[in-house]
């Protein structure tokens, strides 16, 4: 049974939300508290020392150090990265600096090899990171990219392949196991004496982010490999990296999520063999309708489409069976033509107006691509042009249930406003 004061509760789809909402830490069982934020984080206790499992966003690390602080005054062993993603891993500082200030050892930094590659990436391709973040995230206002702007380094000291053992916290031995996911480097935390799993990103109590547009490839059917791995050491309660707490149902999440990646990767590999091309493969796949009914697998974070255009990504190349794109024009020329065609920019604009007003996410769709003619050929009502696709993009962005859909397409929104009132 569970309860609204029971701490361990199964996530449905109202979850990802109340992670978002921060919370003191809560003990989910001996030795394993749960402390929620946008990202969540973890902290062990054993009889010798704490580990912190993703100190989060460089924001939320001083909040894990008094959340840590209330709970004990044992030396933090080990961080652990479950990857090394800006809301994740980037909470360390405040970490190091308590425990320099309790003249305690540094901890332990601990992630995958790969996070460390991560973040010689991150710093390569630290100035287009900042502005996808400054997109991504311009609905919450300016200043989305300082997550990359203000990030310090802090790379594993202790990197693993495979798995790793961890027995510096005394009775509470803990367990890193690595599977490609979300990321290629990405770590799942078993602790078999609470038979607690922390699960990173390859849980975010809805359908998996397994595709965002900004962002680099994603491992769909290794995801689903990892997730039958973690159904198999049978724990007790699996911790999400976005969203709750998966307690008596943390098989049935697992399994089910598992099984849905399993047929996205599945369906899309059988039509490419058919000979399909992108257009057709991302307008009809879909879930089957058991699945998409699944309160494990509602679109609340990721979507079916991102997840779909990942897996095409992941098995070919570029193209896209159009020889008409290998070397295309640019869009300005397509549209100076297609202007020019229709005797300048006012049937474009009253046409995109009527199927704006539609009902129809289809011809909401069809509209924004028309405005983009009027805002590519320039000048004449490019303005309007800009304040229609605004409107347009925040109609659609509210029938987007998918966190990263919903933000991408308001935030743009955010943006064309700005560069109407600018242009
Ligand atoms: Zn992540």
């Amino acid at each position: 049974m569970t309860s609204a004061t029971d701490p361990i509760q199964n996530a449905g789809p109202e979850a990802l939300g109340e992670s978002r909402v921060e919370q003191e830490a809560r003990e989910i069982a001996p030795g394993v508290f749960f402390l929620a934020g946008f990202g969540n984080t973890t902290i062990l206790i054993g009889s010798e020392g704490a580990a912190i499992v993703d100190p989060g966003l460089f924001t939320n690390g001083p909040r894990v150090v008094r959340e840590l602080r209330h709970l004990t005054d044992l030396p933090v062993r080990y961080v652990i990265y479950t990857h090394g993603h800006y809301d994740h891993a980037f909470g360390t500082p405040a970490i190091m600096e308590d425990a320099a200030a309790r003249g305690h050892d540094a901890p332990d930094i601990v992630g995958h090899v790969n996070v460390a590659k991560r973040f010689e990436r991150y710093a390569k391709t630290s100035g287009h990171l900042a502005g996808t973040f400054d997109a991504q995230f311009a609905i919450w206002g300016p200043g989305g990219g300082d997550v990359v702007r203000n990030a310090k380094y802090f790379p594993p000291t202790i990197a693993y392949e495979d798995r790793l053992l961890l027995d510096g916290l005394g009775d509470l031995p803990v367990e890193c196991r690595h599977g490609l996911g979300e990321t290629d480097d990405h770590t799942w935390v078993w602790v078999p004496g609470a038979r607690v799993i922390v699960g990173g990103d390859f849980i975010v109590s809805s359908l998996p982010n397994a595709g965002t547009p900004f962002r680099v490839q994603r491992y769909v059917l290794e995801w689903a490999e990892a997730l039958e791995e973690m159904a198999s050491v049978e724990p007790l309660s699996v911790i999400s990296g976005h969203g709750g707490i998966f307690g008596d149902h943390a098989q049935e999440m697992l399994l089910t999520t598992s099984t849905a990646l399993r047929y996205l990767d599945g369906e899309v590999v059988r039509r490419l063999n058919e000979g399909q091309w992108q257009e057709q493969i991302l307008a009809e796949v879909e879930l089957p309708e058991e699945l998409a009914a699944s309160s494990y697998l509602q679109p609340l974070y990721g979507c079916t489409a991102f997840a779909v255009r990942d897996i095409m990504r992941r098995y070919m190349g570029w193209y896209d069976g159009n020889p008409s794109m290998i070397f295309p024009s640019s869009r300005a020329d397509v549209a100076t033509e297609v202007v020019a065609l229709t005797g300048g920019t006012a049937p474009v604009m009253e046409r995109a107006r009527v199927l704006g007003a539609s009902e129809e996410t289809a011809e909401i769709q069809r509209a924004l691509h028309l405005v983009d003619f009027v805002i590519f050929n320039g000048g004449e009502q490019v303005d309007e042009a800009h304040a229609l696709k605004a409107e347009l993009l925040d109609i659609r962005s509210k029938r987007e249930r998918s966190f990263v859909a919903h933000n991408i397409l308001a935030s743009a929104a955010v943006i064309e406003r700005e560069s109407g009132a600018t242009a």
